[in-house]
């Protein structure tokens, strides 16, 4: 009579984590949330500037034409 030693096995889980690279658009560095994403509100003069969530040319333009330095440096 033989007993099989008892065999554990380790396996080896390995979690990928998934990073989400969002990239800076100007909305997200002059601007502050507005109202459910319609509108922000800009950092440098408080003006409102509307636009959807998606579309971000409202934001980018109002940064490039009335804080053009900024907007330089933020490229
Ligand atoms: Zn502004």
């Amino acid at each position: 009579m033989s007993s099989n030693p008892a065999v554990a096995s380790f396996s080896t889980i390995t979690t990928i984590q998934k990073t989400t690279n969002i990239p800076e658009t100007a909305r997200d560095k002059f601007f502050t949330n507005g109202e459910k994403g319609r509108s922000a509100k800009c950092v440098l003069c408080g003006e409102t500037v509307k636009g959807n969530l998606g579309v971000t040319s409202n934001y980018s333009r109002h940064v490039e034409k009335e804080h053009g330095i900024e907007f330089q440096l933020s490229n």
